[in-house]
């Protein structure tokens, strides 16, 4: 059946013009053809949670010790004394952990909500094993001391058990980050970056076989980095990357270094009791930095690794695409976004160097320029030679976090229209953790009216990131359970994974990675769609929200 939008909507009788739009300039006629097709798809998933390991890249860092002591705390079930009464160990902020999914309705019409780590067996966090790499080689209640982040009482209870963690050696090169890094790097390893590589894979199978680990997800929560320049013959195909690291290029960031390193490992393993095939290995990056050049996903591919990119969508990126959404959808027409924010934790500290500064800001230049307007830090601490002006002019697409949000109304904005959309940051070490965001939207109304929201943030910072680590591992690891394949097409057909490129993630991160068609920044779509994959799994169809059989007389 061939529908046509423009039959069932009628035709318009004349033109309208944009609100704001000079009078005379004609509004595109949209005349899409819509053709309903049906296709039965198959989708088996291996019920049984692989036995998972996650090894934190900046395991002593903020976010590090913070997960981990958070998987500890659940584990042991702790509870302790606060100023404001006892306190039980959760995992509020997670996805996976702390919120529901709406299955369906009950015979007397009652919605029935269940938790979402319900619908499908997925990866319990008691069943985690944890492990790291450092630049520091603090153990971890030593790192959590410094690190400012959690409760003293909570330290103090987890203090013999975390004594006991210690990151591994880091791959780490100076020039990547601010040169104040430099003063905590006192556990790295030496050697070629091929000769690193060779020890962070060797690392890898050392956790996988001292825990009889399945799977490992190497997760990237170290510092952010400098862009790496995109060179032909340096990083632009998969063996071009390799033969760079055994020639010891110096342009190969350190962040790179561990994504290849997983991808290697991740080869491809029969899993007979589910009858599956499995890859063992997954990265991501939970930092800005452009670590998934195109050859470490070319290589990713290669070797069907999954690999999630970029950038950990903890307080205020939320927000935004939140409420960008909601204005957007109701016609309201934001013009301008201005965020200020102040941090005082090493994170904030490395950022005050202008070329980590600007990854922060502009984000992967293979998605696009994030942000509009460039604010320099406070503190110009490192002397490394600006990394933009190397990137080729048509990687930088001036895309931004609400891109795709602003991009579906053309009933408000013109082409290539889109919100002012400014960013400062500025490093406050007082605020240690405790992050303040402060945000103005602007929008158009009525009349030429404006509408105005001041948004005042403050937030620990790594308490709303750990919980979001946790559900990138836990989704990560149920990608690698999933296949898909034509129900027509019959017993023989293989089941097709995930794409090497797990855009289902997009809900955790700020700029995500997908492999082809349009990046989705809108909070609410990408809930659905983990929402919609979960049902499909157990054989649901999509939540339609439509609730006919309350509607009809
Ligand atoms: P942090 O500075 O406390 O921790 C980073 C750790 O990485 C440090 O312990 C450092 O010693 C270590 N490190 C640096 N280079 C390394 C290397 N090459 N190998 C191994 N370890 C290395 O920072 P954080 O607050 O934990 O944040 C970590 C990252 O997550 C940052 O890039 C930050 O921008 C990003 N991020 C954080 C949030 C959040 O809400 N906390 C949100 C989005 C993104």
């Amino acid at each position: 059946m061939v529908v046509k939008l423009n039959q069932i909507l009628g035709k318009p009788k004349k033109k309208l013009g944009r609100p704001g739009e000079p009078k005379g300039k004609p509004r595109k006629t949209i005349k899409p053809t819509v053709t309903p097709r049906r296709r039965w798809l198959e989708v088996r998933t291996a019920r049984r949670p692989h036995r998972t390991g996650v090894m934190l890249v900046g395991w002593g860092g903020n976010n590090g010790t913070t997960l981990t002591a958070a998987l500890l705390a659940n584990r042991a079930g702790l509870r302790w004394e606060t100023k404001e009464g006892e306190r039980r160990a959760d995992w509020l902020g997670s996805l996976t952990q702390s919120s529901t999914l709406r299955l369906g309705q009950d015979a007397d019409g009652r919605d029935v909500w269940v938790p979402l780590a319900d619908v499908v067996p997925l990866l319990r966090p008691d069943d985690l094993e944890v492990d790291g790499w450092d630049i520091s080689g603090l153990d971890l209640a030593a790192a959590a001391r410094r690190n400012r982040v959690l409760d003293v009482e909570v330290q103090r209870a987890l203090e013999p058990e975390l004594r006991r963690l210690r990151p591994r050696a880091a791959a780490f090169d100076c020039g990547f980050v601010a040169a104040n890094q430099q003063e905590r790097a006192d556990h790295v390893l030496g050697g070629t970056r091929a000769q690193q590589v060779r020890q962070l894979r060797e690392d890898i199978r050392d956790f996988k076989q001292g825990k009889s680990l399945d799977q490992v997800v190497v997760l990237w929560t170290a510092n952010t980095e400098r862009f790496a320049d995109l060179r032909p013959g340096l990083n632009d195909t998969a063996d071009n990357l390799l033969a760079a690291i055994e020639r010891d290029e110096s342009e190969v960031a350190s962040s790179t270094l561990y994504a290849v390193a997983a991808i290697l490992e991740g080869t491809l393993l029969d899993d007979f009791v589910n009858y599956f095939r499995y890859v063992q290995c997954t990265f991501i990056n939970g930092s800005p930095q452009n670590t998934l050049v195109p050859g470490c996903l070319e290589l990713a591919e290669r070797h069907g690794t999954h690999v999630v990119g970029d950038d950990l969508k903890t307080g205020q990126t939320k927000l935004k695409s939140v409420l960008v959404d909601f204005l957007v959808g109701a016609g309201i027409k934001p013009t301008s976004i201005v965020s200020y924010n102040h941090l005082g934790n090493n994170d904030g500290k490395n950022l005050s160097a202008p070329h980590t500064f600007r990854s922060k800001e502009v984000g992967n230049p293979q998605h696009g320029l994030r942000i509009l307007a460039v604010v320099s830090p406070s503190v110009v601490s490192a002397h490394v030679p600006d990394p933009l002006p190397l990137l080729a002019p048509a990687q930088i697409t001036k895309r931004n976090v609400v891109d795709d949000v602003v991009e579906s109304n053309s009933i408000l904005y013109g082409p290539g229209e889109r919100p002012d959309h400014v960013v400062v940051i500025k490093y406050v070490p007082y605020v240690g953790d405790s992050k303040r965001a402060m945000d103005e939207y602007s929008a158009e109304i009525l009349f030429g009216g404006r509408q105005t929201f001041v948004v005042h943030n403050t937030c620990e910072d790594s308490l709303l990131a750990a919980p979001l680590l946790l559900d990138l591992v836990v989704l990560a690891e149920f990608c690698t359970r999933v296949g898909f394949r034509d129900a027509a097409a019959g017993p023989a057909e293989e089941y097709v994974p995930f794409h090497s490129v797990l855009a289902l993630l997009s809900y955790l991160v700020k700029a995500p990675m997908v492999p082809r068609g349009p990046v989705v920044n809108s909070l609410f779509r990408q809930r659905t769609c983990i929402e919609n994959m979960l049902r499909a799994c157990v054989g649901l169809g999509p939540d339609s929200n439509m609730q006919l059989e309350h509607k009809l007389a």
